[in-house]
């Protein structure tokens, strides 16, 4: 039925039914016929609900529709409805204009081809940057050269970094303008390489930032189009809500010009603030909370331990990958101590990177250790992450002092590989638990880290525990959908204090919701990947539609 239609029909039965209930109020968006699945306390589906100003004023049957008189009727022909996604751990932000997307590069003759077109866009001169080739991607099965780049831009200095980031191709003119030359030493801990006569070929491995550190950041201006349009994208994928995990005191700075302007039509954000000494977070004079709808200071934030790229999480056993190893702290534990009491003290909430189980215990040790001296009603401390399960005593230690959790449930699906190559069988089937703290008392929110940052991969993960080769991993952590669409949801506004405001589709929330292609609560779990969002509804406004 197309909308015009609808909200004629939608008119007829006003009209039919106005003197029967007395004049409809005024309602800017009705949407009824649908399985509306509002995620309140009682999990209740309803067919109707009712935005004005912004907020949700009513929910329930059809009949509902009667009582308003709405500019626009969305009928959903039985489709399902869910609170718009809350990604409580992100990463966005926006691309230099000098800088080439290489990822989907399938030939070094196309890697030619984006070389000159910017070469084209930047003129004579201006440095080129790149990301994300691989050669055995590449229809010439080898590696770049500096002769590829040089015939492309013979003009500009140019380097391209390989996907992983330990690699990049240069040409002539960045080792000129570096002075690296067939006579210049490889640097500490890296490779320039050279062919069978002795000439650079373009090649420098681990230590690109000897040609890297000469290009010119970009200024704020030059990298806000596409700050923007990535922050627009999260629209479309159904994400009404997210917090970045982690930006400079004066990095929000730009969050807040580009909220200022756009804030009303771009997902609301919590933006977590990166620990940066007493003196400056002083100054910076904001604490977690401040702001307004759609944009406010998030939690405090530090990293306890690495990740599983290096690897170097920081782990209780040692590595299944590398005997005797067991990852590393980011932090002194003396310093993370001081941190975290100021932290703390200052009023802050805290949301810290522990990957981990050695660094969760460590972490969850000290907050309950400042949380026993100091004790705060209702802080909210919470992990980003939470990836290697820690032993009982530690999640029970959460559960007592109200210590949360972020997941990312969909790092089981993307990155099996590297559990499985560097944990031992019963950590592996564990990873990324959620069933097992949940179980404990703990509370655990949703979240995707942007790996990548679908809402679908995590809520099919998170109920199918399935890697992408299709193995299952502790099935035991596998939580019903309804329970994870929550942590997607009604959880993650929680963890931002905002649960009075938005997470479910209830009167007095704010109207942001989304239309899914399939009914997620009863399809086969399988295809969950597959579900597609029709309709974004930020604050009563269709922001995005298929
Ligand atoms: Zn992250």
């Amino acid at each position: 039925m197309t909308k015009n239609r609808s909200r004629a029909l939608a008119c007829l039965a006003l009209t039919a039914l106005v003197a029967a209930c007395g004049s409809p109020e005024p309602a800017d968006l009705v949407l009824l016929n649908g399985k509306i699945v509002t995620v309140d306390e009682a999990f209740s589906i309803v067919e109707a609900v009712a935005v004005r100003d912004g907020r949700i004023v009513a929910v329930g049957g059809n009949e509902i529709v009667s009582a308003y008189e709405a500019g626009r009727v969305i009928d959903l022909q039985g489709r399902t409805v869910v609170p718009g996604f809350n990604d409580t751990h992100t990463h966005i932000s926006g691309t230099p204009q000098r800088e080439l997307d290489l990822t989907e590069t399938m030939s070094i003759g196309q890697m030619q081809e984006q070389v000159r077109a910017k070469v084209a866009e930047l003129g004579e001169g201006e440095w080129i940057t790149g990301y994300g080739w691989a050669e055995d991607q590449f229809a010439e099965q080898r590696m770049p050269t500096r002769a590829d780049l040089d015939e492309a831009a013979p003009a500009n200095p140019v380097t391209l970094t390989r996907a992983g980031g330990h690699s990049a191709v240069v040409n002539s003119l960045a080792f000129e303008l570096a002075g690296i030359d067939r006579n210049s030493p490889d640097p500490a801990r890296g490779i320039i390489e050279r062919d069978a006569s002795g000439e650079l070929n373009g090649i420098i491995r681990e230590r690109q930032d000897t040609v890297g550190r000469l290009v010119p950041p970009a200024t704020r201006e030059e990298t806000r189009p596409s700050f923007v349009q990535n922050l627009t994208d999260l629209l479309s994928l159904g994400i009404t809500s997210i917090t970045q995990a982690g930006v400079s005191p004066r990095g929000y700075e730009e969050w807040q010009t580009v909220y200022d302007e756009h804030g009303d039509v771009l997902p609301r954000a919590s933006v977590q603030i990166n620990w940066a000494g007493r003196e400056r977070m002083e100054a910076f004079g904001m604490r977690s909370g401040d702001g307004h709808e759609q944009l406010r200071v998030g939690a405090v934030k530090v990293f306890v331990d690495g990740g599983f790229t290096g690897p170097s999480a920081y782990t209780i056993d040692e590595y299944k990958s590398e005997p005797g190893f067991r990852g590393a702290l980011d932090i002194d534990p003396d310093d993370l101590r001081t941190i975290v009491h100021d932290a703390h003290e200052m009023g802050w909430q805290m949301g810290f990177h522990a990957i981990g189980d050695a660094a969760i215990q460590l972490i969850v040790g000290q907050f309950a250790d400042e949380l026993t001296a100091n004790p705060r009603e209702d802080h909210r401390h919470y992990l980003n992450h939470f990836t290697v399960r820690p032993p009982p005593e530690v999640m029970d230690l959460m559960a007592e002092h109200d210590i949360l959790i972020t997941q990312q449930p969909n790092f089981t699906y993307t990155l099996e590989q590297r559990y499985v190559e560097n944990l031992h069988e019963e950590h592996a089937a564990h990873n990324n638990p959620l069933r097992s703290p949940m179980d404990h008392g703990v509370f655990v929110a949703i979240s995707s880290d942007i790996l990548p940052i679908g809402p679908m991969v995590g809520l099919y993960a998170a109920v199918t525990r399935k890697g992408q080769s299709g193995a299952v991993y502790g099935p035991d952590e596998a939580l019903s959908i309804e329970k994870a669409l929550n942590g997607y949801t009604r959880n993650g506004a929680y963890v931002t204090f905002e649960e009075d405001l938005k997470g479910t589709i209830e009167p007095g929330k704010l109207a942001d919701m989304v239309v899914l292609s399939e009914d997620i609560l009863t399809i086969d779990p399988e295809r969950l990947l597959d579900v597609e969002v029709e309709t974004t509804i930020l604050g009563g406004r269709v922001v995005y539609e298929r």
